[in-house]
């Protein structure tokens, strides 16, 4: 569960970049955050990584406390936060299969299980067959699928996806975003923000609207029986 109780993150003198902002997100939702550029999206995405701590407000995620958290309790934290970006970060020198098994390497997992763990992760997202391929012999989707694989190879609960289609054409774009659905599938809650408002109008998943950084909007679609609050 994530839940943002008022919270504010003032940067400077030019005002908040989010203001007062209440948010609850079950655990397994899928909601998408939309607003325009400089509304305050990946502000609120990056106090929930705690990149960004907020100026006044609580937050609590998975039942942690942010107030609480000392810094040798981040990692911990992110491990159960995956992330990707609009611009994959994923490692050039290596293949498919060692960008997902690095994740795990860097948790001190064993070789025996990571060989026993990313081909599933890689069967997840699709990619069978490209384990050896390298970032640049892999379209645009197919890298941002790696980018899954690796975010939620740990399986984490909750997946952060900001605008993980920036830079994808359509039908890319959606292979990206079948994705998602299926790691929400299995149990993963995800925020996903994006400006594509074809994926946002046939996705038809709870959508949070943030304007100035303030929440203005947050509504079902059609087809999602989660009552609004
Ligand atoms: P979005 O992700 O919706 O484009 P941001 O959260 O990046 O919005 O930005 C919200 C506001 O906060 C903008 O006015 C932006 O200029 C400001 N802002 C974002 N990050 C910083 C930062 N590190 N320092 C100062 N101002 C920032």
């Amino acid at each position: 569960m994530i839940l943002l109780d008022r919270v504010t993150k003032t940067y400077n003198k030019k005002g908040p970049a989010i203001e007062r902002i209440n948010l609850h997100v079950e655990n397994k939702e899928f909601v998408v955050i939309v607003g325009q550029s400089g509304a305050g999206k990946s502000t609120l995405l990056k106090l929930l990584t705690r990149e960004e701590k907020p100026t006044s407000g609580k937050i609590i995620v998975g039942g942690i406390d942010y107030e609480r958290l000392r810094d040798r309790d981040i990692p911990y934290l992110r491990r159960k936060i995956g992330t990707v970006f609009q611009d994959f970060k994923l490692l050039p020198n290596k293949t498919v299969f060692e960008n997902i098994a690095f994740a795990l390497e860097i948790v001190g997992m064993g070789n025996r299980e990571i060989r026993h763990t990313v081909p599933k992760v890689i069967d997840l997202v699709g990619l069978k067959g490209k384990e050896d391929n390298y970032p640049n012999e892999l379209s645009g989707g197919e890298r941002q699928r790696v980018a899954i694989a690796r975010a939620v190879v740990r399986q984490p609960k909750i997946l952060i996806a900001d605008e993980p289609t920036g830079n994808l054409d359509p039908k890319h774009a959606w292979d990206v975003i079948r994705v998602l659905e299926k790691v929400n599938k299995h149990g993963t809650t995800v925020l996903l923000t994006t400006h594509n408002m074809d994926i946002v109008n046939k996705l038809k998943r709870r959508v949070v609207t943030i304007r100035d950084g303030k929440v203005v909007g947050d509504r079902a679609s059609a087809g999602y029986n989660k009552q609004v609050v």
